[in-house]
Parts: structure tokens; sequence; C-alpha cells
């Protein structure tokens, strides 16, 4: 059996170790272009903020894909997938080997030009196209941050924050940046200002919204997280967008769509992100957002599957197709789609959207459906005291918890989680459930 697996994160390493669990046999082919040995992404903001060594991101040695016989093809890019020939397809002479470590958004653009053709610079950019055949496929390419539009791109220390390269050039430049411009309130932009915060700079986060964090936390939530990154320096400019970059070579301005200009000497856009699946024929492969699957994590095509922040699958708590891009999903979903590959049918019950964040005083937890629609099928319960900065809500579909959202009293966050995920019916009174001597026998009796 011939097992590709394109990308190679922590969905892309979970099926591999999982494939040859079940198939000692079978070869194995990684294609993903980083070079760095598997990291936990997430952990890229604590490497900023300072409070982790950018060495201790790893999740497997270096010699990983030897002890496990998996043949690595690494620092290439796919470019196609030729679903009835069943071959995957890079470039042979890959784009500059700049772009690989590169972190400037024009850097990135023209790593995008590099797939799509087109060539904004002299160099000859494409080689021959070499394939890799498969029995069965893995798209487990993750997801790509979301561009923004303005001009003045091209100048330098103006970044995107999702590789570990993407931090390390931060961090080159950090002893001689003051004021950081943060683009996005979402989860990638809120770590990037925590993280620059933390490291002394003064920090100005453009959002759309009126307080960060909008898709995982509620309103009340949100200004409590606003009013902590406040009182420790973070400048919030609401509904106002980018239009432009200024500077001499390097950033030293952005123009404001308010006609203000703010002076920064470096950027990061955190403007959320994209499944990575520019080079999936949709024409054969069915994509929405995210590449659909069932719930063996298959697509539409027998044989090819996707998993991580590429795939999209049932949302628990919505009870919708949606993609869920968080860590714990990938690995889940990286897991099943190995199992499958290998012929062991293991179904997916479908993601659920949480997350624990800590922000100075801040414990915020939150999972599932926190912002629910208008409609009677749904009641919320919540309950607070300020002084204290605790904050709790419930938020039910008919008896069934469908997401919460906890500030500073997070300890039953696990027992509600479970709630959600086995779609257990509440048959206590809900409120008794925002009490903090809430258990999980109470549900039984
Ligand atoms: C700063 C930051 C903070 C985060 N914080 C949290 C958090 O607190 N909690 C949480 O749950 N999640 C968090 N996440 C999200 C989490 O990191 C992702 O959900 C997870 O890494 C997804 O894993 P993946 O394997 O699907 O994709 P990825 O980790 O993105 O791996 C995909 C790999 O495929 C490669 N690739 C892409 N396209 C191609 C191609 N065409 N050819 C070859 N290779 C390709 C990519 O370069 C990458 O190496 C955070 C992410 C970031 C960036």
């Amino acid at each position: 059996m011939k097992y590709v697996i394109i990308g190679n994160g922590v969905a892309g390493i979970q099926a591999a170790e999982t494939i040859r669990q079940f198939d000692s046999e079978g070869s194995i082919t990684m294609i993903g272009d980083e070079t760095f040995p598997p990291y936990c992404r997430p952990m890229i903001s604590l490497a900023l903020e300072g409070s982790v060594d950018q060495d201790k991101l790893h999740i497997r040695s270096a010699g990983f894909y030897d002890d496990l016989n998996i043949r690595p093809v690494l620092g290439k890019r796919v470019t196609g997938i030729d679903v009835d020939n069943k071959k995957v397809l890079i470039q042979e002479k890959s784009a500059r080997p700049s772009l690989q470590a590169s972190s400037t958004i024009m850097d990135l653009i023209c790593k995008l030009l590099s797939i799509f053709g087109g060539d904004p610079g002299t160099e000859p950019r494409r080689g021959s196209e070499t394939g890799f055949e498969f029995d069965k496929l893995l798209i487990a390419t993750g997801a790509d941050p979301r561009p923004v539009k303005a001009t003045g791109l091209n100048l330098k220390n103006i970044f995107y924050m999702r590789t570990e390269v993407h931090v390390r050039q931060m961090l080159e430049i950090l002893p001689g940046a003051k004021n950081a411009l943060v683009l996005g309130g979402g989860l990638v932009g809120f770590k990037a200002a925590y993280g620059l915060l933390c490291r002394g700079l003064h920090v100005t986060m453009l959002i759309r919204s009126d307080y960060p964090l909008s898709m995982q936390v509620d309103e009340k939530a949100g200004r409590m997280i606003l009013d902590q990154l406040s009182e420790h320096g973070l400048e919030v400019k609401v509904g106002v967008e980018v239009t432009g970059f200024e500077g001499i070579k390097k950033v030293e301005r952005a123009n404001l769509s308010d006609k203000t200009a703010i002076a920064c000497d470096m950027v990061v856009v955190g403007k959320g992100v994209l499944p990575a699946l520019s080079f999936v024929p949709r024409d054969k492969i069915q994509a929405d957002l995210g590449i659909l699957v069932d719930q063996h994590m298959e697509t539409n095509i027998p044989g090819i599957f996707a998993a991580g922040d590429v795939a999209q699958s049932v949302d628990i708590a919505r009870k919708i197709s949606w993609v869920n891009a968080i860590w714990p999903e990938a690995v889940e979903q990286g897991r099943i789609a190995g199992m499958n590959m290998a012929g062991r049918q293991t179904a997916y019950k479908g993601s659920l959207s949480r997350n624990v964040i800590r922000i100075f005083d801040l414990d915020v937890m939150t999972a599932g459906l926190v912002n629910p629609p208008s409609d009677p099928s749904y009641e919320v319960v919540s309950s607070d005291n300020l002084r204290l900065n605790i904050y709790r809500k419930l938020v039910f579909r008919n008896d069934k918890l469908a997401g919460f959202v906890m500030v500073n009293a997070i300890e039953q966050g696990g027992i509600l989680m479970s709630l959600i995920k086995n779609e257990i019916p509440v048959k206590i009174p809900k409120a008794a459930m925002l009490e903090p001597s809430f258990n999980y026998n109470q549900l039984m009796m």
C-alpha cells in the first residue's frame, strides 16, 4: 500500500503514526513545505511572549521520520493532485529558497504566485513537475493566514504569525522595535498583541468588532478581556482598517481608513486563517470553505482523505458543516483519518471549538456556541461577580448544553465540555450548573 500525506503538521504526523501502528509494510511519504522538525504551532505565540524557548517547540524528534520508516519530502510545496492517475504533484525546482524562510507579506504573495504561476521577479520559478503515486492520500495542509489588502506590503517588518520561522524573524527585530501594530483581534491577532505587550512594546490593535476574540467569546467576556489588555497598555482601535504602509525599506507608518496614521516599526497581520487548499482540484474533490469530509475523514473521492485545519466536518455544537481550526481537532482528525486509511473503519463524532486562554490575570475558557441565534430553542443562563472578574455563561439548545464561556472560574470546564460532546440531556435546573459546587454526580440523580 502506498500512502502519501501532504502536510507535516500535527494532523499529518498523527495520521502517519496511526497508519504505521496498523500497517508496518506500506510505504508512507510525507510532503511538507516546512523543514523544522514537527512542532507545536500554538506554542509559537509563547515563544513570542518569551515564556517558552524556541527550541522547546518540538513535538517529535528530528529522527521521527526514520524511526517510523517514513520518506520525508520536506521543503517542497505540493502544486496539484492528479485525481484520475492518483498522483500528487510538486515542482521539482521549487520557488526561491528565501521564500521558504520568508515572513513578509510580499514573500507570501511571491509564494502564492509560485503556486499559481506568474512571477513578480526575474528568477525562473517553474521547473519540471514530479509526481508521487498513491493508493491512499491524506491532505493535511492546515491553513494559510488570511491576507490583508493594503499598499506598501513589500516593506520589511510586516509579518504573519503562522510558522516558527515567522516568530523567529519577529524575535530578531524585537530589540530594535518600540511600536507594534496588530491587525485583527481573532486568536492569532490577540496572541500576537499579548506576546508583544509581554515583551514591553507599545501595541495598537485594529479590530473590526467591539472586542477581541469575538468568534470565541461573547460581548461581556470580550469586554472583560479588552479591559484587562487596556490596563496593561494595549491600545485598541475599533472599526478601522489599514489602507497602506509607508517607510524607507522598513515599515514606519500605517495609514488607516479614518484618515489617521499610526507610527509603527513592526506589524503583525492576524486577520484569521483560510484552509490551505489552493492546489486541490475543486472540480474533482468537493470543498466548501474547507475540504468536505464524511465521518471517516474521507472526501467524495474514495481513498482521498483530509484532516486538520484544511478539513470541514460536522460541528457538534452548531450542528452544521464547519471548519474548527484548532489543535485538538487536528490531532483527533489525523488519528481517525490514519485509522481509516489503514483499513480500520472508525467514525469521527464531529468537531467542537474550544479554547483556554490566559490573559494576564484572567483565565478564559470557552467551547461550542457562545452567541446563540435568537431562537426559542436556545436558553442562556449566566452569573457574574465583576468585582472578582468572574463570569459564567451557559448556552443550551433545548435540554442539551451547546456552549459556554467562563472567566476566572473555569474548574468545571472539562465536565461541561463532555456534556456538549456526548450530547447528554440536562435534567436538573440549568442555573444549578453555574454553581461552583456543581459536579457530574448531580446529573446522574
Ligand atoms: C499563533 C497560533 C496560535 C494558535 N493557538 C491555538 C490555541 O490556543 N488552541 C488551539 O487549539 N489551536 C491554536 N492554533 C491553531 C493550531 O495551531 C492548528 O489548529 C493546528 O496546528 C492545525 O494543524 P494541521 O496539521 O491541520 O495544520 P498545520 O499545523 O498548519 O500543518 C500543515 C502543514 O502543511 C504545510 N503545507 C501547507 N500547504 C502545503 C503544500 N501545498 N505543500 C506542502 N506542504 C504544505 C504547512 O506549511 C504546514 O507545515 C494556533 C495557531 C497559531 C498559528
